[in-house]
Order: structure tokens, then sequence, then C-alpha cells
């Protein structure tokens, strides 16, 4: 199923090329030949890197363990231009191939999250009330493998391959700065700039073995709003001296659900949570001051801007219904995760190469989101997803769950997988004029 892979030329590459469309297959199925072989010799060691890094889980923007065991990884890769300390913990490394070309860049993200293990497995975290429930340590550890191979591969590399190792995705403590935007503040797409950039994440509900995609839109945008209302306090039995900020609130959490239900198109995807709700003193006393915390999420950036407008539209005339008034506080957060169409076909052959056809697999987008978002907005950006579920073994768990775990037979084939698809951009870069 996983791992023995036959190399096996792309059988979409033949119709009207002659001995080019030939030479240009033979060159492919070498080079899966060669990331196999590699990556297959790596198992041991990309499984000891993964749970090292699981059993020191650390926190985002503290990620101080992780980027140090990462850099050193990358300079016994072999790899002389290794930055450290951007963006905080961040790491960029540059690997330059025997032969001039493009540039491409791939990203893993190195944080953990504030989840007590739970799992009674040999490489359990050692941190209390932290764990790797996201996969960063599968993404970290496939990315030091893809290091290592392509570091073998020198000689036939035609170009550069940027690795960006980033801190602090599942988001920076409030008032730090963070993640992939302050990556790309601190220089990461700069010097050189990559023509495009490549992210895998762990998917719970794909099979170990198949790779998931979407075009387009992948991931949603997602935002954070704080709401106040504000009405005027009274004694609870005289509520015609208040104006009620509690009854307020609660007809415009009804109204900005119908943003949902009758103002947005209904074929746009978007979710308009509260998730929190705070207000009041007493039984007896008319609250004068609610708040609502909540999160917008759209795969359409049009979407994302109009919801924007409309929620204020709705709290304004609600809240002026009722004498009362209102303030938002509306956080712009991740943008729209969004996959270019030509560049996700033009990889799905190396993709399909590794895996096989049936096993990549095109998937209806999440309303999930990711920051890597922030780099597609550089540079044309693929993020895919790699299947880590093993029903057998009863790993099936979703991330952010106490329960996570991947079966590892996912790490070499997520180093197949990116190897091969930065070697074939690079490839494909060289070949055309
Ligand atoms: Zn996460
Ligand atoms: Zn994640």
């Amino acid at each position: 199923m996983v791992g023995a892979l036959s190399p096996r030329a792309d059988s979409q590459a033949t119709p009207g090329g002659g001995a080019n469309a030939a030479e240009a297959a033979g060159r492919r199925a070498g080079r899966l030949a060669a990331i196999a072989g590699a990556a297959e010799r790596l198992r041991p060691w990309l499984i000891e890197q993964r749970r090292d890094f699981h059993r020191h889980p650390e926190l985002s923007n503290r990620e101080e363990r992780t980027a140090r065991v990462v850099a050193e990884q990358l300079r016994a890769a072999g790899l002389e231009e290794v930055r450290t300390g951007v963006a905080k913990h961040g790491v960029v490394a540059l690997l330059r191939g025997a032969r001039p070309g493009a540039v491409v860049a791939a990203r893993a993200d190195l944080d953990a999250l504030p989840i007590q293990e739970t799992l009674d497995v040999p490489y359990k975290s050692l941190n209390p009330g932290v764990k790797h429930a996201c996969g960063h340590d599968v993404h970290t550890a496939v990315q030091l493998g893809v290091a290592r191979v392509l570091s073998q591969m020198r000689d036939r590399i035609p170009g550069t391959v940027k690795f960006l190792f980033q801190p602090a995705e599942e988001g920076a403590p409030l008032g730090e700065d963070g993640g992939a935007a302050y990556m790309i503040a601190q220089g990461a797409l700069a010097d050189p700039q990559p023509g495009a950039i490549f992210g895998l994440h762990v998917a719970p509900d794909l099979d170990v073995g198949q790779i998931g995609y979407s075009l387009g839109p992948a991931l949603a945008s997602a935002d954070r709003f704080l709401v106040t209302i504000r009405g005027r306090m009274s004694h609870g039995a005289w509520p015609q001296d208040g104006i009620d900020a509690i009854v307020v609130a609660a007809e415009c959490i009804g109204a900005l659900q119908t943003l949902r239900s009758r103002r947005i198109d209904t074929r746009e995807p978007f979710v308009l949570s509260i998730g929190k709700i705070q207000g009041g003193t007493r039984s007896n006393i008319i609250a004068d001051e609610v708040t609502l915390d909540g999160t917008v999420r759209t795969h359409s950036e049009a979407v994302r801007a109009q919801v924007k407008e409309l929620m204020r539209e709705v709290l304004d005339g609600v809240t002026a219904a009722h004498g009362a008034r209102f303030t938002l506080d509306y956080r712009d957060g991740n943008p729209v995760t969004f996959n270019p169409p030509e560049l996700v076909q033009a990889t799905l052959p190396a993709l399909r190469q590794v895996v096989g056809q049936a096993q990549v697999i095109e998937r209806k987008p999440v309303m999930g989101a990711e920051d890597f978002a922030f780099y597609q907005q550089v540079v044309p950006g693929f993020f895919y997803f790699l299947g880590v579920r093993n029903t057998a073994k009863g790993i099936t768990a979703m991330i952010h769950t106490a329960e996570f775990d991947v079966d590892e037979e996912c790490l070499v084939v997520g180093v197949q997988a990116m190897a091969n698809v930065l070697l074939d951009y690079l490839e494909r870069a060289a070949a055309s004029p």
C-alpha cells in the first residue's frame, strides 16, 4: 500500500511528444527512483525525528528547542545557508543545486497546542499540557527529510530550494507578532524570492498513502470579531427606565445569523459563529453591557469584505431600534488559502507519480484556516493534504484533540511527495524557455 513504491513514468506525459517526451518521461522515472530510494532509507531516522519533536512539543512563539534541532539537522544534512531567529524561532535554509535555475520554496510549521496528551505511546509528550495535536511534528520531520534527500541529489537539481520552518502557525500569544505574516515581514520570501511555494498538512480524514487537494479555495479565511453592546442599567423591576443590553444582544445574535440565510449568496461557503457571550451582573439588574466574541469564515475575499460591511449594517439597525449603542472590533486573521488552479494542475502529475493516480483525491474545501495563505498572497502556492489515518490500527482521531496521532508510514510518503513536487517544479522551469 504505502512505502514500497516502484517508480513509474508519468502515464500522461507521452501524447504527441516524440523523443523529447520519452526523454522527459525517462527523466521523471529516474528522479522518482532516486527520491523513493533515499526516502525509504531515511524511514527509521524520520520516525526518530518525528518522535523527538512529539516528545518535546512547544507552544507558538516558544519553539526554541525545536528550532535548534531543525537548524542542527539542516547543517548535518549539508545545507550551508541556514538562517535562524527569523520571526522569533523561524529557520530559513537554502539548498543550492549544482545547476542554475529557478527558486522554489517549501514550508513546515513548528508549533504545538495547549492540549494534554492522553495517548499511552512510547513517544508521549514530556511537556505537561502541551501536545503536537495538529501534526506539525510530522510536517517538520518530513521537511527535514526532504532537505536530506534533495541534499544528496544536488548534482541533478537545476535551481535552489528554500526551506521555511515557521513558528506560531496556531497563532501568536496576545500582543506578540508571529506566524507566516511575520516570516514574510522578516524577509523569508525575499532574497531569493521563490517562483512558487508548497506546503502540506496531515489529514486524519484521508488514509495513509492518500494525498488530498482542492483547486482554488482549500481553507477558509478566519477573522475574529468582538461586539460590545451598550444599553443603560436599571432595576430589573423597572425595565422601562433602562436599555436592556441582553435583549438587544439576543436580537443581534439572531439578526447576524440571517446574513447566512438571507443576505450572502447561498452558493458561497460562509460561517459566522459566536462562541462566547458575556454580560450582566445579577438577576434583578438590567444589564448595561454585553460582549459577543466570534469568528467569520469564508472561501472568498469578496464575501469576506461583504460580511464585514453587512455586520455593521445589522448591528447598527438593531441597536438603533432599541436606543442602544455598539462597537465592532473586527480583527482580520488568515486570508483564504487559495490554490491557483494552474499550479495545482501542473503539480498533480508529480503527486500521482508518487502515490498513484487513484490515491490523489480531490476534496471539498473546508472551513478550517491556515496561515500558509499569507505566502500565497506573495507568490503562487499550493497547500495539499497528507493522509495519516489507519482505521485498522485505530488511528482515526481528529486534529486538535487529545487523542490525535498519525500512522508514521505517512512520513516516507510525505518526503517522497514533497521532494518530487519540488524537483519536478525546478525541472519544469528549467525545461521551459
Ligand atoms: Zn492546528
Ligand atoms: Zn496545523
